[in-house]
């Protein structure tokens, strides 16, 4: 089945790695992607070197210059051709994503289909880049605010969404007049290098030049070709809040912008007025989907101590009906961990609840034998814990569920949720109106997201998607997140014969 994916896809067995769009070079070392589904070879793509990078960045330079000046709704019917490519090319891409990445066959293609709504959200943002205009205090100005291309937009993404998470930035990108260089995790290189060869048919088709859509491949060091590189106004960075922090710094220094999508470490809040049957859906799916490899995956569940037995036990339940195997099974709910790094960093994370006074009510644990030679396959885990343990503080990036209880009024749950660094996802399942008003009031969830009976993991493509704290503070997707790809400049206008100065100011000669 993959090697029809593959085929129809244009992935050879050895894939050059760099590209401005039509033209495909790159003399690095070989990267070897390999499947955490069945630990099987897939095809090897060869990573960027500084000198290839200049290439790209001397190609996407030019590209920006005739780019910018292409009408905004043009540029829109580019990212609307895109659109449509990809619903034609959802199967095999799914596919590709799922079976690369190790995500069920209905998230790969669930994650297309974001790529597919943001390019329909974008083509509608290329008719509305608005500014606004603004009274003058001086008689006879105009003044008003517009929105101008910033230049390229570098993209460096996290393994868990290869594809989706580079679409939320280029197709707002380009609709705002930028140029994009998309360096996709190393871990994942093969789904880059098919969305690349998707929008450069696009591109070609309608004769636009090289250099607006770019990719490199490597690992952090070719991330580092562009976080240290001034000709890159924008780098939007998503990944581990690790990354983050180096990458902000290093931005930071030459006075660059960041768009940052880091960690998160989310909580949903049962109180007694819960729905028990959706608390339990949207618990299970946000712990396990994706085996907890989401930044929107559930990490804590913060329970009333009057319903804490009863929701444990309808959790622990629902786990005992969980299947575990290959994600393009679609009778699965549970595939691999990304690589056996991952597994190890599951089970260190198991022994330190322990070591730390926590309690294990779902045994984790490696699955051998049959159907797991890839030794990614992990059992996902329930452990009771306080808040305030070292390990709860962290984000594990993997199938670990912590239980604590909550007693009295929400407030103190609200202060258990926000009780951690990241600020990503949150959620409160109620039918009380206080508790819910309270939980998204000022004084309540301190997250990018907070969510009233619904879990934390998902989101939608009209809205603003993005975390506080730890979690970087940047915003991506719908809403008003397009700003970030533009620069703001404030016009006035005198269509006077005199020159008044602003607040009053005399100024005779
Ligand atoms: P990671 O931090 O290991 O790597 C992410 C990307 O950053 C990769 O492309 C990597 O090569 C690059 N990179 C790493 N160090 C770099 C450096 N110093 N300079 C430049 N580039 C560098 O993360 P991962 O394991 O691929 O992904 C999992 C993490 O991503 C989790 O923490 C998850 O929560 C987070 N994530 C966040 C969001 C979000 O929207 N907030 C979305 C997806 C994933």
């Amino acid at each position: 089945m993959i090697q029809d994916v593959l085929k129809q896809l244009g992935i050879e067995a050895t894939n050059k790695g760099t590209s401005t769009g039509s033209d495909w070079f790159g003399s690095g070392a070989e990267i070897s992607s390999s499947s955490p589904v069945d630990a099987k070879h897939i095809a090897k793509v060869a990573t960027t070197t500084r000198e290839d990078y200049d290439k790209v960045v001397e190609t996407a330079q030019k590209a920006f210059k005739d780019w910018r000046l292409v009408p905004a709704p043009q540029r829109g019917e580019i990212v609307r051709q895109f659109g449509n490519k990809l619903r034609e090319l959802k199967e095999p891409l799914g596919k590709l994503v799922s079976y690369e990445m190790g995500k069920s066959l209905q998230e790969g293609y669930g994650e297309v289909q974001e790529m597919i709504d943001i390019c329909d959200f974008a083509v509608g943002l290329s008719r509305q880049l608005y500014g606004s205009t603004i009274h003058s205090e001086r008689p006879g100005h105009r003044m008003y605010d517009q929105y101008h291309p910033l230049g390229i937009v570098g993209i460096i993404s996290a393994f868990n969404f290869p594809v989706a998470v580079w679409s939320w930035n280029t197709a707002l990108a380009w609709v705002c007049g930028d140029v994009c260089i998309w360096k996709p995790s190393e871990k994942v290189p093969l789904t880059g290098v098919a969305c690349q060869k998707i929008i450069a048919d696009i591109l070609k088709e309608n004769d636009m030049p090289e250099g607006i859509s770019c990719l490199i491949n490597g690992d952090y060091k070719v991330g580092e070709f562009m976080t240290t590189d001034k000709r890159i106004p924008l780098i939007s960075a998503t990944g581990s809040t690790r990354m983050g922090k180096i990458v902000a710094s290093t931005v930071a220094e030459r006075l660059g912008k960041t768009l940052l999508e880091l960690g998160g470490n989310n909580a949903i809040i049962v109180t007694p007025d819960a729905d028990i049957k959706m608390t339990v859906i949207g618990a299970v799916f946000g712990a396990v989907g994706t085996a907890g490899q989401r930044c929107t995956s559930t990490r804590r569940l913060i329970i009333h101590e009057s319903i804490y037995d009863k929701v444990k036990d309808a959790i622990v339940a629902a786990y005992g009906q969980l299947k575990i195997g290959n994600p393009l099974d679609e009778n699965n709910h549970v595939g691999p961990l990304i690589d056996t790094d991952a597994v190890a960093m599951y089970q260190d994370a198991l022994k330190r609840v322990v070591e730390e006074g926590g309690n294990i009510i779902v045994e984790g644990g490696v699955l051998e034998g049959e159907g797991y030679e890839s030794g990614c396959y992990v059992k996902p885990a329930i452990a009771e814990a306080e808040n305030h343990f070292d390990i709860v503080q962290h984000e594990t990036f993997a199938p670990v569920l912590y239980l604590m209880k909550y007693s009295g009024d929400v407030e103190n749950a609200i202060e258990l949720q926000n009780g951690v660094a990241q600020g990503l996802s949150s959620a409160i399942m109620t039918n009380n109106l206080r508790e819910a008003e309270r939980f998204l009031s000022h004084a309540g969830s301190d997250c990018g997201i907070a969510n009233v009976n619904i879990g934390t993991s998902g989101a939608e493509i009209g809205g603003a998607f993005g975390g506080e704290k730890e979690t970087g503070g940047g915003r991506e997707s719908g809403s008003d997140a397009w700003k970030i790809y533009m620069r703001r400049q404030t016009n006035t206008i005198n269509y006077t014969t005199e020159l008044p100065l602003a607040q009053g100011i005399k100024f005779d000669i």
